[in-house]
């Protein structure tokens, strides 16, 4: 059934706390944790508890539950406090949803990367 948890999926296995990770923030629909491999000084996941493959599936299925990795990637912003007050390198922050494999996903369940804490050059690579 859409949504339900996979076997052979990593986030699931965090979300049931089968596989450790450094979490930060949790609600009933969304994890939020620090990623293993972080690319910048804040780099947070938050992913929806419920399995989709990506962002669009994610938001195609159950648009309220998109809504809130969005609302909580916007709060793992203000926590670590990299919200743009003002202008300049390290202010402000990215949301960034790797979509398919030539795009740099790796682990295909939804996830949004928030990224900041240092200036981020565009375009990205
Ligand atoms: O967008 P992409 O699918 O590549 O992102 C997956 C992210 O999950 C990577 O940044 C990786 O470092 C992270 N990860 C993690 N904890 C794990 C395995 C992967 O934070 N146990």
């Amino acid at each position: 059934m859409a949504g339900e948890p996979q076997a052979d999926c990593l986030f699931c296995k965090i979300v049931a706390g089968d596989v450790p990770a450094t979490v930060v923030r949790e609600s009933q629909t969304i994890v939020a944790f620090r990623d293993i491999n972080p690319q910048a000084p804040t780099h947070i996941l938050v992913i929806p508890k419920a399995h989709y493959v990506d962002a669009a599936s994610l938001a195609a299925a159950e648009p309220h539950l998109a809504a809130d990795v969005l609302a909580e990637a916007g709060a793992v912003a203000e926590e670590e406090n990299i919200v743009p007050s003002e202008t300049g390198p390290g202010s402000g922050y990215r949301i960034v949803f790797n979509t398919g494999a030539g795009a740099g996903q790796t682990v295909f369940h939804a996830h949004a990367h928030v990224l900041g804490g240092r200036g981020l050059n565009w375009p990205p690579g």
